[in-house]
């Protein structure tokens, strides 16, 4: 079976990705530094821990195991902290992938599935987007994911290096049962925060209820973790079997507003969720839908989460298993 190198796999999707590739049959090796993921979600043998800047290592690490592929996680994530600290996100987001490229290259390793984002977009013009919508980024943590998709094009064209972005909307949910679920920290994302206000009584603030949408909060493409992590391993297969370079949205192409997903968790959890309504955050669209036709033709994906509430279960099963813990 092919043998992968995740890079971020300690982290929330990347730990569901190896998860699914092991039960799958693939061989799946680890790099995280562990400054955002964690060591729980990996097993310790598979755990390479250090940062992907170290190009030496990393070259050491490629040519000892000759990877078939690699799947690329590795990367800050908050919007918000981005517009504080650009150079962080450059540094860490594109610098990392450089190393990366470069010890791919020196070791042969030409196959690799890129974590991307629909933040490539930034305010869009048209819902639900598609892949060839304009590029308009609007946060360093957008254009950093651009600039890796643009890098990859060239390295296409130079050394053949077959690459497929994906570009994920709303990474939500847990897989029932493998102990992995969405933790940051902080956290920033909506689903961990509401569970949050319902269960310490401070209100979640909802960002902005001025939008031009039905209930005037913002809309997202809420995908399933383990959707999300089964179209990296259709993309790793389709590379693996000669499949050329592309970037593709990955989301459900259902969009729900804030307050839906607020209900979502009431209905699910049975709670009350504490709320006020705040101003808008920088950078929020008021919506954000995938256009995933692209992902379902060519590769023949389909999610297996299409209910919001399903959803938000798996998420809720995972919040109290973990009682807290950090
Ligand atoms: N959101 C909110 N309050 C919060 C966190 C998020 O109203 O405390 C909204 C946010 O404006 C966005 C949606 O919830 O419309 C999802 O935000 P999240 O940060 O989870 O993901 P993003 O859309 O930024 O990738």
């Amino acid at each position: 079976m092919p043998k992968i190198l995740v890079t971020g796999g300690a982290g929330y999707i990347g730990s569901h990705t190896v998860y699914h590739l092991l039960r799958a049959g693939y061989d799946a090796v680890v790099v995280d530094d562990l400054s955002r993921g964690y060591r729980r979600n990996v097993e310790a043998a598979r755990l390479r821990e250090f940062d992907l800047r170290d190009t030496e290592r990393l070259t050491r690490l490629c040519r000892e195991e000759q990877f078939d592929a690699v799947v690329h996680f590795a990367a800050f994530i908050a919007v918000g902290e981005s517009m504080q600290k650009p150079e962080m996100y450059f540094g860490n987001n594109v610098g990392g992938t450089l190393s990366l490229l470069e010890a791919m290259e020196a070791a042969g390793v030409r196959r690799l599935v890129f974590s991307s984002t629909a933040a490539v977009y930034g305010f869009p013009e048209r819902i639900p987007i598609p892949e060839d919508h304009p590029y308009a980024p609007v946060s360093p943590y957008g254009e950093s994911k651009l600039m890796v998709e643009k890098i990859l094009g060239w390295l296409d064209r130079s050394s053949g290096v077959r690459s497929i972005a994906l570009r994920y909307f709303n990474a939500c949910g847990a897989e029932p049962g493998s102990g992995l679920g969405e933790e940051h920290d902080p956290e920033t994302h909506l689903i961990p925060l509401l569970f949050r206000a319902m269960q310490t009584g401070q209100p979640v603030t909802i960002f902005g209820d001025d939008y031009d949408t039905p209930d005037g909060t913002c809309i997202r493409d809420y995908i399933h973790v383990s959707d999300l992590a089964s179209a990296h391993i259709l993309a790793l297969d389709a590379l693996i079997g000669g499949g050329k370079s592309d970037a593709m949205n990955v989301g459900t192409g259902a969009g729900h507003s804030v307050l839906e997903v607020l209900r979502a968790v009431e209905r699910v959890t049975g709670s009350k969720v504490p709320c006020a309504t705040g101003p808008r955050r920088q950078g929020d669209s008021s919506a954000l839908v995938a256009d995933s036709g692209k992902l379902r033709r060519t590769l023949g994906w389909a999610p297996r989460y299409l209910s919001l509430d399903e959803i938000v279960a798996t998420a809720w099963e995972f919040e109290k298993n973990r009682g807290g813990k950090q």
